[in-house]
């Protein structure tokens, strides 16, 4: 099973946005039981980072609400994708404005 991307979840959220909400929910449940079926026993966090919190969604969602800086690293391909769109319409020049902080380019 593939999280992101997923067929069934982004069918789910075409239902939603036509307005059928019951189709909706429905489909969701489908992803979410496949999800807690699959990843009873297996590592569902991409994160490479050595993190005690590695596939503590709670509590790693927690600390990213609470320092405020940036979002857990399994949502950044996402927001990449949507802000790659959005660079584009200056060229891509912003990033001759910024650079990735130390704790990013460790190996
Ligand atoms: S929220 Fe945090 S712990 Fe959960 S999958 Fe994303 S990076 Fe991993």
């Amino acid at each position: 099973m593939i999280i992101d991307g997923n067929e069934l979840e982004k069918a789910a959220m075409e239902a939603f946005h036509r307005g059928d909400r019951m189709e909706g929910l429905k489909l969701q449940e489908e992803f979410a039981s496949q999800f807690r079926e699959e990843y009873q026993d297996k590592d569902h966090c991409p994160c490479q980072k050595a993190c005690r919190y590695h596939g503590n969604c709670k509590e790693c969602v927690a600390i990213h609400r609470a320092h405020q800086e940036h979002v857990p690293n399994c949502m950044r391909p996402m927001l990449n994708k949507k802000i790659k769109l959005l660079s584009e319409l200056t060229e891509h020049t912003i990033s001759n404005e910024i650079s990735a902080p130390k704790e990013i380019l460790r190996k």
